[in-house]
């Protein structure tokens, strides 16, 4: 019987004795009778028809990313713009004397966006893409502990003690990362309140010795899209770097803030219009309006990137300065950053945002209105929504319930518990990207009514559902 026998024998069987031809109907085909492959490449080809329906049938089970509502990461461009990254596909970003255009496009953003973030043109700022935030992060961090080393070094500090980077326990995790890969010690500012999740800068100075290699303020926090008061911060080293045997510079990781702010409040100050500001990342691939991945990070000036980063590599008979942890890339990110900057230039940046905004408010408030939940964030900064169950709801279920019970409509809305101190708070957060029309999130608003109704008539009997948090809170 065919059932006794292995599907690799089944395999062998059904492409020795029946050949696909152009007329094969994909599902009348051998291929769509047996399993792909798992563990061991095939041994037969595939027509193309048929592996193309096999393989892209299995993303279906991924979900719709335009039914993703937890993550930042763009999920929808203009088809002009898909264009762009199909024709570029092909060129690799590090070959920058083979793709010298990919190279001068990479500078026409790196420019751009330091003008966006207020580079004072007295001095020489540097820039490069990055692979996404985390990259970027990486890479503006490796530049402070390179610079405290040569200052700690002749200054005869102690080598053997590790040095500390300083961040609010609303950091990402990407900053984990870095302290672990690099040896570092990860001074964690714990979130004093509950309705301002901000890094407290008082705590942070506090926190810095000469062993500090820097403070990484978050402009859109992960967990509910506020802003880390950079002012106060700046104020205060400013004071603090007067007396200080090594001064303490800022990084800003403004991962999600960095190409929204400027656009939709460009009077706020954060960006390199703030002295003790040294580096900035961004993910281009958040409100940088670009399908994942890629990120840029700038240094004000030179000097804050030690030159033991930077390799050389050709380009048109001389060399390009690099900074980068990845080598080989597409060069189709970058030029789909240049494209999005072209098409919309500021306006049409700020159109963008401001829609994606009003929707993040709308939502919001039909959320608050339901009168179960404590709003944590109602879209007013970034526009991310985040609430937690009230007290007052009394409810049999949890948040956790209602984040499987959206899953039946498709929406993927996650539920976590906050960072240190508040871990006892669960919040569900919804991330408003700009391919969110208010339509869409009256349809939202409709289904999660529907799913509280349903949750309501359910008797539990079953244990409450866990509390560690599914999916990624990025
Ligand atoms: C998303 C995010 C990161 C990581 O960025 P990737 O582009 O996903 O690598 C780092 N920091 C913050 C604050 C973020 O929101």
């Amino acid at each position: 019987m065919l059932h006794a026998k292995s599907h690799h024998q089944r395999d062998e069987e059904k492409f020795v004795f029946k050949a696909d031809t152009s007329s094969t109907p994909i599902f009348g085909s051998a291929e769509s009778d047996v399993l792909l492959p798992r563990e061991r490449i095939g041994q037969k080809m595939m027509d193309p028809r048929i592996a193309y329906q096999l393989v892209s049938d299995e993303m279906m089970h991924d979900g719709n990313p335009r039914y993703n509502l937890c993550t930042f990461v763009q999920t929808y461009m203009e088809e002009e713009a898909q264009k762009i990254m199909r024709d570029s596909m092909a060129t690799n970003a590090i070959d920058k004397s083979e793709y010298p255009q990919t190279t001068e496009i990479e500078k026409r953003c790196v420019n751009i966006i330091a003008n966006l973030w207020n580079v004072n043109h007295e001095e020489d700022f540097m820039g490069t893409s990055t692979v996404g935030s985390s990259e970027a992060c990486m890479l503006g961090g490796m530049a402070m502990k390179f610079r405290w080393r040569k200052r700690a070094q002749s200054l005869g500090l102690d080598m053997g003690k590790k040095p500390n980077l300083i961040v609010s326990s609303g950091y990402q995790v990407v900053w984990e990362k870095f302290c672990v890969y690099w040896d570092i010690e990860l001074r964690e500012v714990p979130m004093s309140d509950l309705n301002n999740l901000t890094l407290d800068p008082h705590k942070a100075i506090a926190l810095c010795d000469a062993y500090t290699i820097g403070i990484v303020p978050i402009m859109g926090i992960t967990y509910t899209g506020g802003f880390d008061d950079i002012v106060t911060l700046d104020r205060l080293l400013s004071a603090y770097n007067q007396s200080a045997k090594i001064s303490v510079p800022i990084h800003v990781d403004a991962a999600s803030g960095g190409l929204y702010l400027p656009f939709m409040n460009p009077d706020l100050k954060w960006d390199f219009r703030l002295k003790n500001v040294v580096s900035i990342s961004t993910s281009g691939h958040k409100y940088g309006l670009i399908y994942p991945g890629i990120g840029w990070v700038m240094w004000r000036d030179k000097e804050f990137l030690p030159e033991e980063l930077i390799f050389k590599v050709a380009y048109l008979g001389d060399f390009e300065p690099t900074f980068q942890i990845n080598f080989s890339r597409s060069g189709s990110q970058i030029w789909a950053q240049y494209y999005c900057f072209v098409r919309w230039g500021f306006e049409g940046y700020k159109a963008v945002h401001a829609k994606t905004r009003d929707v993040g408010l709308f939502l919001a408030r039909g959320i608050k209105s339901l009168g179960l939940f404590e709003m944590i964030n109602e879209g007013e900064n970034i526009p991310i929504v985040c609430w937690s169950m009230s007290a007052r709801a009394d409810k049999k279920w949890d948040l956790y319930d209602l984040a499987d019970r959206l899953r039946f409509n498709g929406w993927q809305v996650p539920a976590y518990p906050l960072p240190a101190k508040f871990q006892n708070v669960s919040v569900m957060r919804i991330v408003v990207r700009a391919d969110q029309s208010m339509e869409q999130m009256s349809l939202f608003l409709k289904d999660l009514k529907h799913a509280i109704k349903e949750l309501d008539n359910i008797q539990f009997e079953r244990p409450k559902s866990q509390t560690t948090p599914v999916g990624y809170t990025h």
